[in-house]
């Protein structure tokens, strides 16, 4: 609870991006005193290179599909379409400018002071500001450390030459030629981007399939759609060296092979953004995966020290980072105690095209978990390529745990599987049974009725 403070604020947030925000903003409207330290752009990750201008050139890139498909319907372009990068580019810097000034608005409508520094922790209850000029110090009564995550690129006799995910949203030219390392969500879906925008695309895998830890069905259906939409999959290989010539990359491979193209991206995943943030000076050690562990609380070994997010354990996803700052504004700025947040049956979409969404347990898991399950499958051609001669088909699957009859995991690919998963998972989220989703009447024409009228089991 706010009160008489000692501190100059009740709670100093380090890093504006969407956990850090968000505790700042409710703590703020609670009555706490609050300050958020930020020297870079505010939205962090998701707003400025992460899930909005991704998501905006995963719509550029559908536009591809779309004019194909659009003759089967009869409409007649005047021409082949053409793409142009800098239009694409410059209204992204613009949208995201809009949202920057909508996450300023935000937070001085909330009351809460934005500071733009780089800090660093000094004690438990004093913060460094490092600004152009001068040093100067801050104190809070908590402060929440939220700096997120960082790409990370291994290194390899070359790798200087890849760009990361922080800039391939702004590369000068559209590359013609375009290669991705990693086999995560990243990868898949910047590999879709370039092959949908019309780069020759090729995407390296060290292991024998992508999307690691995802549903081997939905790994292999996903793995058939890609190529057959023009990707180049290439498995179990890595890079071994990048060499500049005159205006392009030749990439060589663990396998042997040889790729000249115009941009290496490299999605190789994403380390705690910790550096300089002055752990040491607490007392905070990282866990084997370089993360800074909490408890229920988001308290880190440090108790006036809090953290959230991608700088913490678990998933990092933007709507993890929001949930657990409500959370922490609960436990810490309100009366009561919360439930602990549960990270159980948390949905997920890979926009890769087609979209992946999902939700709760893998086939593969489920059968570790429990005795007997039964999967319903199904696999079709959707309504909308009927008439627009495209061969891309969808992908839904349900896993059901055979003693209760509870749907365990449900799984999509295709068109918006992520808008149509989101509302799946409150079934799964809700503990409802296979029988529950049995008597929901379907929406008829949609692909998403299919959820309901699986009634044939596809094996045990
Ligand atoms: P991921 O951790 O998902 O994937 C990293 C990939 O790089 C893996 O395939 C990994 O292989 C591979 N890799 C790791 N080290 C090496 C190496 N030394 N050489 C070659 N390959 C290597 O990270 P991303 O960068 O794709 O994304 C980071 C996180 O951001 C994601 O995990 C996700 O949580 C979040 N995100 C979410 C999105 C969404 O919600 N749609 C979109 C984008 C990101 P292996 O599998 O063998 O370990």
């Amino acid at each position: 609870m706010a009160g008489v403070s000692e501190y100059e604020y009740d709670l100093l947030v380090i890093g504006a991006g969407s956990g850090g925000v968000r505790a700042a903003r409710m703590a703020a409207t609670t009555g706490a005193k609050v300050a958020i330290v930020e020297d870079r752009y505010l939205g962090g990750t998701c707003v400025n290179v992460g899930c909005v201008p991704k998501k905006l050139y995963s719509y550029a890139a559908h536009y591809h599909d779309s004019f194909d498909d659009a003759a089967g319907y009869g409409w007649q372009l005047p021409g082949p379409a053409s793409f142009d990068w800098s239009t694409l580019r410059d209204n992204k810097i613009s949208e995201i400018k809009r949202l920057n000034g909508i996450y300023q608005r935000m937070l001085e409508g909330a009351g809460v002071t934005l500071i733009n520094a780089r800090a660093s922790l000094a004690d438990a209850h004093t913060v460094t500001l490092h600004e152009e000029q001068r040093d100067s110090t801050v104190t809070a009564q908590k402060v929440l450390l939220a700096t997120g995550g960082w790409p990370w690129i291994p290194e390899f006799p070359g790798s200087e030459y890849a760009v990361d995910s922080n800039q391939v949203f702004d590369l000068e030219t559209s590359p013609k030629r375009f290669l991705v390392l990693g086999g995560g969500y990243i990868a898949v879906e910047f590999a879709s981007i370039f092959n949908g925008l019309g780069s020759e695309t090729h995407l390296i895998y060290r292991g024998e399939l992508f999307l690691r830890g995802f549903d081997q069905q939905v790994r292999e259906f996903t793995c058939a759609e890609m190529e057959r939409k023009g990707v180049n999959l290439h498995f179990n290989t890595n890079i071994e060296r990048i060499e500049a010539t005159q205006d392009a990359y030749n990439v060589y491979l663990t396998n042997g092979n040889m790729l000249e193209v115009d941009v290496v991206l490299a999605a190789t995943g994403r380390k705690a953004n910790i550096q300089g943030l002055g752990l040491d000076k607490v007392g905070l050690e990282l866990d084997e995966t370089g993360k800074i562990p909490v408890n229920d609380r988001f308290e880190t070994a440090c108790p006036s020290i809090l953290a959230l997010g991608d700088i913490t354990p678990g998933p990092e996803l933007t709507p993890v980072a929001i949930a657990e700052a409500m959370h922490l504004v609960e436990s810490h700025f309100k009366e009561g105690t919360p439930e602990a947040l549960d990270y159980t049956t948390i949905p997920t979409a890979v926009f890769c095209h087609p979209n992946i969404g999902t939700v709760g347990l893998s086939e593969e898991e489920a059968r570790e978990k429990f005795t007997n399950i039964r999967v319903y499958s199904t696999n079709f051609r959707a309504m909308k390529h009927t008439l627009s001669g495209s061969h891309e088909r969808t992908l839904m699957k349900l896993v059901v745990d055979d003693a209760t009859d509870v749907v365990v995991g449900a799984h999509m690919v295709g068109d918006d599987a992520g808008e149509i998963i989101q509302g799946i998972a409150i079934a799964v989220r809700a503990g409802l049974r296979k029988h529950d989703f049995d008597r929901t009447v379907g929406i008829h024409p949609t692909g998403a009725e299919e959820f309901v009228t699986m009634r044939t089991l596809t094996r045990t």
